[in-house]
């Protein structure tokens, strides 16, 4: 299977697939009881207790890092999330949006293409020992009577994760995998958590998403049997940006959405 030539509107069915390894640099400290951060989730044997990242937290940071990065090159300075999304910029064509309630005011949407799933730790946790803290609260600085769990992530903690891409061209290959690469830090509150480094260890090319880090943290040999990515040789990204952002207003204005 290969890349699509152009962006489609409508699925084609292929599917790029990237298997990713997040890798802590520093140790993490998270607060179990919000939920956008890291959490701990026990599998049944033989996973057993795992460290997790859920998706939407990789995603909003990757979605962050496509958008700056094309803000810098002049494409669609003034998209921005969450209410002011253009709809028509590379970042919007990848990561989706809703056209009524972004300040574009366009009547269509537009669907993720990039999918991910939670990442799961390639080790399992010998032992969750979380302790519990008076919470304070941000406001007034007073220290209520809720109680918050603090779990520390041992620095080196690696975890490996999926993310797929829906009907791909080179460019859009391209951008997601250089911003994967530029990961280097997770989360909202970023200052409890440290860096990270994130590589991509082999891509996949299929008609369905058939890559789940579920079955890579048991089977070494999945990653192993992956297309090597270096082989995909990609060209300098910021003409994809530019490619791709050509290619979607066209795309849009020859369906009609935009003038
Ligand atoms: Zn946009």
């Amino acid at each position: 299977m290969k890349f699509l030539e152009e962006p489609s509107i409508l699925s084609q069915g292929v599917y790029f697939q990237a298997v990713t390894n997040i890798k802590l640099l520093d140790d993490a400290i998270i607060r179990s009881n919000e939920p956008e951060e890291v959490l701990t989730f026990s599998y049944q044997s033989p996973l057993n207790n795992r460290f997790i990242i859920p998706w939407r937290k990789v995603k909003g940071k990757l979605r962050r890092l496509v958008m700056e990065k094309q803000r810098g090159m002049g494409i669609m300075k003034n998209c921005h999330l969450k209410d002011d999304l253009c709809m028509q910029c590379p970042s919007c064509f990848l990561f989706g949006g809703t056209g009524e309630t972004s300040s574009a005011k366009v009547s269509y949407n537009i669907l993720s293409r990039v999918l991910g799933e939670t990442s799961i730790s390639a080790t399992k946790v010998a032992e969750i020992q979380p302790y519990t803290a008076n919470a304070v609260d941000e406001v007034n600085l007073t220290t209520g009577q809720a109680l918050m769990t603090v779990v520390t992530v041992p620095k080196e903690t690696e975890f490996l994760g999926v993310v797929t891409l829906r009907d791909p061209t080179l460019e859009m290959v391209t951008i997601l995998t250089n911003n994967l690469e530029r990961l280097t830090r997770l989360g909202a509150s970023t200052r409890e958590w440290g860096r990270v480094r994130t590589k991509i260890l082999g891509y996949k090319i299929s008609d369905r998403e058939d890559l789940s880090a579920y079955d890579l943290v048991q089977n070494n040999n999945i990653i192993s049997d992956l297309d090597k990515f270096s082989s995909l040789d990609l060209p300098d990204v910021e003409s994809c940006y530019r490619k791709l952002d050509e290619k979607v207003k066209k795309l849009l204005k020859e369906s009609k959405l935009i003038k």
